[in-house]
């Protein structure tokens, strides 16, 4: 990358995807996203996700920037990839680095399909889209596992493009419900653990975009179309901050997209 160093400054981003986060606790529980925001080192927003607000869909238009009815991907249960390109694609299409510690769905819509955990748990292959990846396949794999993970990534590869995708809350969200203590727990965790890792990301160089999926409601769904589940809150930490907010988790793309130039 010294070519590209020489003519304009690297961008790196972490994108991260905390599962089932809803704006409410959102607002109530991440104090530390909320001292970045009023110290105005980050900006806050809330946009709306797509519809039906199932992960799988979601995390196919978060990274494609289209759609459910345009890419096809309508249902948690068919695995595919998807058919627009994503960021990592664009990404490594220019010559980027791109890396993520996720679930394995996000390997299904962006590397390959099905998921084979013994083939593609581990991944380092500059011919995937997502050339560098730890992938979890249980549920409850636990947060502060999964920050480590990206973590092992960062430093080994210094991937322009990183995403860290914890699943904690939507665990704690689907078991409990969203009106639960134990849900609210799950996302002070992820608070806590962006406490600790975002001022290293940050002095490596790293902007970082931190956003849900989807919300969660009192019943512990995210099916139905209510402002509970479609709702999301999203944080633009560092230099990145200063661009404009998406409204919309199909804008979000093309943020990314403008953000590393590509
Ligand atoms: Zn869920």
């Amino acid at each position: 990358m010294d070519s590209l160093q020489t003519e304009i400054p690297v961008k790196r981003l972490v994108l991260v995807l905390l599962d089932g986060l809803s704006i409410a606790a959102g607002r109530r529980c991440m104090s530390c996203l909320a001292a970045l925001d009023e110290a105005g080192q980050a900006s806050y927003g809330e946009a709306s996700s797509i519809l039906p607000p199932l992960s799988r869909p979601a995390y196919a238009a978060l990274f494609s920037g289209r759609p459910p009815l345009s890419n096809g991907i309508l249902h948690n249960d068919f695995p595919s990839l998807c058919p627009a390109p994503t960021i990592f694609q664009k990404a490594v299409n220019l010559g980027l680095v791109t890396a993520a510690a996720a679930y394995f769905w996000v390997s299904e819509l962006c590397n390959r399909a099905p998921f084979i955990a013994e083939r593609d748990r581990i991944t380092d292959d500059a011919n995937l889209p997502i050339s560098h990846g730890i992938f979890y396949s249980c549920d409850a794999y636990p947060d502060e596992e999964l920050f480590r993970d990206a973590e092992y990534l960062r430093h080994k590869h210094l991937p322009h493009l990183l995403l860290v995708h914890a699943m904690g809350i939507d665990f704690a969200g689907h078991k409990f419900g969203a009106d639960s203590r134990e849900y609210r727990d799950a996302a002070r965790t992820a608070d806590g653990l962006l406490a600790r890792y975002l001022p290293l990301w940050l002095a490596a160089g790293y902007a970082a975009l931190v956003v849900s999926d989807h919300g969660m409601d009192g019943e512990g769904s995210h099916y139905d179309a209510t402002d509970e589940n479609r709702r999301v809150p999203l944080w633009l930490v560092g230099e990145v901050r200063n661009m404009t907010r998406p409204c919309r988790l199909v804008e979000v793309a093309d943020l990314i997209a403008a953000y590393l130039r590509v």
